[in-house]
C-alpha cells in the first residue's frame, strides 16, 4: 500500500514538473565547467610559480579529518564548528568531518611526519574545502583554497614575506589594483583577555542594539562581534574598544617592524582595528586582501600568525603563520575583469581524414606530430563525416590550422595544410609536416 502510494506521489510530482528524473548537483557545489578551467589554471599555475620563486614546498592532506581536529583547533564556538562541518558517522561509528579548511589539517599533518622538529617548514597546499553556508555569489558549500603555512619563524620578517608574496601573486594575476590589503594585530592572548573585557563591558551596555548572533556571541566569543556583517551593526563595532589600544609591548614592536618591512616594500595597507578573522586560533599580525567588486564576500585572501596552535593540538610550541585564498572569489574576479584570456587551450592543429586508409594514417600522423613536436596541441577528428562537416568542426576548435587527410593525399603521400585565419591552403609531403607546423607555431622539435 504505501508503495502504491509512493508511486502515485512520484508520478504526480513528474506531471508537476517538481522531479526531475536527471540527479543534479548539491546546492552551492559547483561544476566547473570546461570553459572555466582555463581561468582555474591560468590562477593556479601563476600562484604555483611564485610559490616557488619563495621556495614553499607542496604538501597533501585527506580531505577529511576526526571531528575532533577541528574542534579542537578552530575552536567550539566559531560559525564553522557551530554550524557550517560536514560532520558524518564513519561505518565504525568514528565521527568524522569534510575538511571546512586547511591550516588544522596541515598542523596535524606535520606534527604526525615530524615535519616541526627543529626546523622551520614554508609550506602549500591547494584543495576543495566544505562548509554548509548559505550559498550566495562568492560563497559555496564546496569551495577552493590555496593555502600556505609557514612554521618554526617567529619574527615580522616571516609575516611580512607572506604578505609581499600575496602581493605578487595578486600583481602576476593583474588583480593588484583591484584590491586593498588590511592589517592589524590580535596581540597575545594575555593582552586578548584584558580586551575581551572591556568589549564585553561596552557590548553590555548596548545590549538593545545588538543581534541575535551577537547576543550569543557575548559570552562565547565576543571578539567575533567585531567580525559582524550585518549592516545594522557597522556603527556600534565602530565606536567599539580597540585592540589596538590594548596590545603588549612585544606585540607593537612586532606589528611596528611588520609596517617598516611592507613600507620598505612600497606595500600600501590599510590599519584595520576591526580585522579579527572568524578562528580563534590567531594570535599577532592578521591581514585580507579586500575587493570592493563582489558584493559582500570581498575578503580574496585572508591570514595570519597562529603561534599557539600547534600547542593546542599537542604539539611543542611553534610559531606559525599562514594564509588562504579563496580561489572561486579571485576567479571571479579575474573573469569580471576579462583577465585570464592569457591561457590558450584551442588545439594548434585539427587534423581531418575522409576515408577508412586516411583515419589509419591520421592517427599515425597525429601520435608522430606528438612525438617530435613540444607542446604541441593536436585535436584528431574521430568518427566519419562529410568534409564539410569536420572543416566546420575544425574551424569551431579554434585551431590555427586544418590538416586534412583525403584519398588523393594517401596516394601522393602528402597533407592539406590550411591556414585558418588567412584562408590560404598549400600541400606539404607528409614527412615534411612536422618542420612546417613547429616553425609556423614557433614550437620546438
Ligand atoms: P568570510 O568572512 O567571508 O566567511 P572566512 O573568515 O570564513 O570568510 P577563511 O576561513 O579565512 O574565511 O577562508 C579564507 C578565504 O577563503 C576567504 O577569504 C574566502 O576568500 C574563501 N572562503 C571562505 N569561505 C568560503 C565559501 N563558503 N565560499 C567561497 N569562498 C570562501
Ligand atoms: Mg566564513
Amino acid at each position: 500500500m504505501a508503495r502504491l502510494y509512493q508511486a502515485a506521489l512520484v508520478k504526480l510530482q513528474i506531471e508537476d514538473g517538481r522531479l526531475s528524473n536527471n540527479i543534479q548537483a548539491i546546492r552551492g557545489m559547483h561544476d566547473i565547467k570546461p570553459e572555466q578551467t582555463p581561468y582555474w589554471q591560468f590562477l593556479e599555475g601563476t600562484v604555483r610559480d611564485v610559490l616557488q620563486a619563495y621556495s614553499y614546498d607542496e604538501i597533501r592532506m585527506p580531505l577529511v579529518e576526526k571531528t575532533e581536529l577541528f574542534k579542537r583547533s578552530i575552536g567550539e564556538v566559531t560559525d564553522i564548528v557551530e554550524k557550517e562541518m560536514y560532520t558524518f558517522e564513519d561505518r565504525n561509528g568514528d565521527s568524522l568531518t569534510l575538511r571546512p579548511e586547511g591550516t588544522a589539517s596541515c598542523v596535524r599533518a606535520c606534527m604526525e611526519n615530524g615535519l616541526l622538529h627543529n626546523q622551520v617548514q614554508r609550506l602549500w597546499y591547494m584543495g576543495p574545502m566544505f562548509r554548509h553556508e548559505r550559498p550566495q555569489k562568492g560563497r559555496y558549500r564546496q569551495f577552493h583554497q590555496i593555502g600556505v603555512e609557514a612554521f618554526g619563524m617567529s619574527g615580522a620578517d616571516i609575516d611580512a614575506e607572506l604578505i609581499l608574496m600575496s602581493a605578487r601573486m595578486l600583481k602576476q594575476l593583474g588583480l593588484f589594483d583591484n584590491v586593498v590589503l588590511h592589517i592589524n594585530s590580535l596581540g597575545t592572548s594575555d593582552a586578548r583577555t584584558v580586551y575581551r573585557s572591556k568589549l564585553v563591558e561596552y557590548f553590555s551596555a548596548h545590549g538593545d542594539k545588538l543581534d541575535d548572533d551577537s547576543q550569543r556571541r557575548l559570552q562565547s566569543n565576543p571578539l567575533r562581534i567585531l567580525d559582524s556583517k550585518n549592516p545594522d551593526m557597522q556603527q556600534l563595532i565602530e565606536d567599539a574598544p580597540k585592540l589596538m589600544d590594548h596590545l603588549d609591548a612585544e606585540s607593537l614592536a612586532h606589528f611596528a617592524r611588520l609596517k617598516a618591512y611592507l613600507d620598505q616594500a612600497d606595500i600600501k595597507y590599510i590599519v584595520n582595528p576591526r580585522l579579527v578573522r572568524g578562528l580563534d586560533y590567531y594570535s599577532r599580525t592578521v591581514f585580507e586582501w579586500i575587493t570592493d567588486q563582489l558584493g559582500a564576500q570581498g575578503t580574496v585572501l585572508a591570514g595570519g600568525r597562529f603561534d599557539g596552535l600547534v600547542e593546542q593540538l599537542g604539539g611543542k610550541p611553534t610559531p606559525a603563520i599562514g594564509f588562504a585564498m579563496g580561489i572561486e572569489r579571485l576567479v571571479a574576479l579575474l573573469e569580471d575583469n576579462n583577465l585570464a584570456q592569457q591561457v590558450d587551450h584551442a588545439p594548434h592543429a585539427y587534423l581531418l581524414a575522409m576515408g577508412e586508409s586516411a583515419q589509419l594514417t591520421a592517427m599515425q600522423l597525429a601520435e608522430q606530430l606528438r612525438d617530435e613536436i613540444k607542446g604541441i596541441r593536436i585535436s584528431l577528428h574521430c568518427g566519419d563525416g562529410s568534409f564539410k562537416s569536420q572543416m566546420k568542426k575544425a574551424d569551431k576548435s579554434g585551431a590555427n590550422f586544418a590538416l586534412i587527410l583525403g584519398e588523393d593525399e594517401i596516394n601522393s603521400g602528402t597533407i592539406a595544410i590550411k591556414n585558418m585565419q588567412l584562408g590560404e591552403q598549400e600541400h606539404k609531403d607528409q614527412t615534411q609536416l612536422a618542420d612546417y607546423l613547429a616553425t609556423a607555431l614557433g614550437l620546438n622539435k
